[in-house]
């Protein structure tokens, strides 16, 4: 099958070929990219989905909320895809994220589709693989693509950068374990979600939302973000409390995006974002697969190291060879 051919396929709506196609962009070879390349290329560029990032450390209830949450929304016969970002997957060889056993009524439903974490070497094969998958996704006619990250900095940014909206998950804490989030992380969500409120929780959860509601008060204005927002909030994804809340903002957000002109603009400054990032994956790929290039490199890191010439110095003479 060509590459235009997959394309239609999974533009139709077929299964498998969205499968295979994914099978596609995550393969390392060569002329499987060129392939990969050419049926991303052969997709609609009009259809969209609300791409919603979702962050948090382990053990948070990412699972429980996505179960939850895909569920809901596939009542409203909404299609959902689920694709995970773990950056230790490479590491452990396997994923915890994505995995069907932790979703499992979801991965059963006919209206959702779910991906684990594909286990490449580095972030930036995992980037270029998950974004394109979004759009896959978005051309078989999914109406939300939710992307699931661990809380570990540098996946968080990335996942953020091809989200719509963005939204983390934290538990109840005590005070002072909210100096623990970073102030980076507070500036790239729309929406910080306390999950555990219930039960014997509820009372640290509604004390933690309260100082994320004035941390996040702090934060200087977005151009992007209508009044009242970024915002916390509280849920319970256990006990299905909250979350039909959450869903009513997170697409009042969109809307007065689009209404206001910033999500197109942000779709754009996205595409560009990744534009630069993959020039700058592929001048990096293309100088150390060459093996005199490597070599040299490998003899300037140890000159450089010792001294004998400079940082800058030695880089200009990498370069010069491209
Ligand atoms: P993940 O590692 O972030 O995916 O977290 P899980 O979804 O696997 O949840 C970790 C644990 O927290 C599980 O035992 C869940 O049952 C529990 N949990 C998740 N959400 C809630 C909630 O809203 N309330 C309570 N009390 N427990 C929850």
């Amino acid at each position: 099958m060509t590459p235009t051919q997959i394309a239609h396929d999974v533009i139709r709506g077929n299964r498998r070929a969205l499968a295979r196609a994914i099978t596609l962009i995550e393969s390392g070879r060569e002329d499987h990219r060129e392939q990969a390349t050419q049926l991303i290329e052969a997709l609609p560029k009009d259809r969209e989905a609300l791409r919603i990032g979702l962050s948090g450390t382990p053990g948070v209830g990412k699972s429980t909320f996505i179960e939850a949450f895909g569920l809901m929304l596939t009542r409203q016969d909404l299609r959902v895809a689920v694709l995970a970002v773990d950056p230790s997957s490479s590491r452990s060889g396997g994923s915890i994220l994505g995995d069907k056993t932790r979703m499992e009524q979801l991965s059963r439903d006919p209206n959702a589709f779910i991906r684990p974490s594909p286990s490449q070497t580095h972030l930036g094969g995992v980037a270029r693989r998950t974004r394109e998958v979004v759009q896959l996704c978005e051309a078989a006619g999914f109406d939300v693509v939710l992307i699931e990250t661990v809380g570990v900095g540098q996946s968080e940014v990335m996942v953020a950068e091809m989200s719509d909206i963005f939204a983390l998950l934290m538990a109840p804490a005590g005070g002072d374990e909210l100096q623990g989030v970073k102030r980076g992380i507070m500036e790239i969500a729309d929406l910080i979600l306390v999950n555990k409120a219930d039960g014997d929780l509820k009372a640290a959860a509604t004390r933690t939302c309260a100082d994320y509601t004035g941390a996040l008060r702090l934060l200087r204005k977005r151009p992007q973000d209508p009044q009242d927002f970024p915002k916390a909030m509280l849920v319970s994804a256990l006990h299905d409390h909250g979350l039909a809340d959450v869903w009513h903002q997170m697409k009042s957000l969109a809307k007065w995006r689009k209404d206001n002109g910033h999500w197109t603009s942000r779709r754009a400054q996205q595409a560009t974002h990744w534009f630069d990032e993959e020039v700058r994956q592929g001048v990096l790929s293309h100088l150390t697969s060459h093996g005199g290039t490597r070599d040299l490199m490998d003899q300037l890191r140890t000159d450089v190291g010792q001294g004998k010439i400079s940082a800058s110095a030695a880089a200009t003479k990498v370069l010069k060879t491209l």
